[in-house]
Parts: structure tokens; C-alpha cells; sequence
């Protein structure tokens, strides 16, 4: 990659990735987005049926521990500046503070008010992540209702194993017209000889 392109420093991050919650009264309408979407939780003892959570710890590892600057850290990823501050959001009765924010960019979260995680990759390691993604099949939803807070419950394994498909629509239609979803043939090959006493 080019020289100009690494983005290698904490300063360079702090330009391009955030993890803190904004101020409402400057921009309101970031601060929305990462409110509904951004917010990573409520789990660890504040709700132990989350998805994210494998023998009662985070498997996501949040809450992050606070930092007042960016930084990278020794195993080679980067560490977001979260500093602490009485800016929290509200999310299933727990407050939320900078340490559950799922890191984002500004811009990005603001044009598609979505969920948008973006990381900083700067190894080798990046090429991995990029392949793992194209290659992970169209998107699924998996709902499940259930009542809101709920005791802790016995570990459900069929439950755990269960899960759904989502058909994209143009799967869908590839696979209505009957396009063929993988190719195969036998490459077979006449082999001319001479059989004694006989023509080839
Ligand atoms: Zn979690």
C-alpha cells in the first residue's frame, strides 16, 4: 500500500474513526444515529440473555476501558480515545457511557444512518478480515421475542444451533429462473490406439 495511504498515527485515526458519544447540542443529528445504532449492548450484568455474551463475559469485550487519547496498542490494534465524561445514552434502562460505543466515522454514520463499524487495519491481518466478509453470504436476521428482563436462564443448545437464512433478492431470482448454482463437468478424452490387426 502507499506511504500515503497507512494512516499509521493516533492523530490519523482520530481523524477518520470515532468512539465516543457526541454533543447533542453540536451535532444532533450524529448524535441520534449513534444513539440507535451505535450503542453496543446492554450486556454483562446489566443483561446476561444479550447475544454478545459467552460464559457471562462480553465476547465482544465491551465495556472498553476508558483512554484519554488514541492509541495503538502492543498487539498491534488501535485503542480509541474514550474519555471519561457524564454524556451517556439510555438503552434498555442502563446508561450507556463512552465505553459501549461501537467505533464509527462521522460522515458515514450521518449519509446512511446506519450500523457502521469501522475499524483501523493496518497489518497483514486486514487481508483476512476483507475476505472473510466478501465471502459470508448474504445478510440474515435472526428475531427472537421474547419478555424484556428475563432471570438468567439454563443454556438452550438446540436454541443456540437454530438458525435462519436470508435470501437476497437477487439469489432469489437466480434461483427461480433455475440458474445453475455451480458448475461441473467431466472433461472425458478419446484416446486413439492401435489394436494389432485392426485400423485405429
Ligand atoms: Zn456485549
Amino acid at each position: 500500500m502507499d506511504q500515503r495511504s497507512k494512516l499509521p498515527t493516533a492523530d490519523d485515526i482520530d481523524k477518520i474513526i470515532c468512539a465516543e458519544i457526541p454533543d447533542k447540542n453540536v451535532n444532533p443529528d450524529l448524535y441520534q444515529v449513534i444513539k440507535d445504532s451505535m450503542i453496543h449492548g446492554s450486556c454483562g450484568a446489566a443483561n446476561y440473555n444479550s447475544p454478545c455474551m459467552v460464559d457471562r463475559l462480553c465476547s465482544k469485550f465491551y465495556p472498553k476501558a476508558f483512554s484519554d487519547l488514541t492509541k495503538i496498542g502492543k498487539d498491534g490494534y488501535a485503542v480509541y480515545r474514550r474519555r471519561p465524561s457524564n454524556i451517556s445514552v439510555e438503552k434498555s434502562r442502563f446508561h450507556c457511557d463512552n465505553r459501549y460505543v461501537v467505533p464509527y466515522n462521522p460522515m458515514l454514520s450521518v449519509r446512511y444512518r446506519a450500523h457502521i463499524n469501522v475499524e483501523w487495519c493496518n497489518q497483514s491481518g486486514s487481508i483476512k478480515y476483507l475476505f472473510k466478509y466478501i465471502n459470508k453470504g448474504p445478510d440474515k436476521v435472526v428475531v427472537i421475542f421474547e419478555p424484556k428482563y428475563q432471570a438468567e436462564k439454563p443454556k438452550n443448545e438446540i436454541k443456540d444451533y437454530f438458525d435462519c437464512r436470508y435470501v437476497s433478492a437477487s439469489e432469489a431470482i437466480w434461483r427461480l429462473f433455475k440458474f445453475p448454482i455451480q458448475y461441473r463437468s467431466t472433461p472425458v478424452q478419446r484416446l486413439f490406439f492401435h489394436i494389432e490387426g485392426k485400423k485405429p
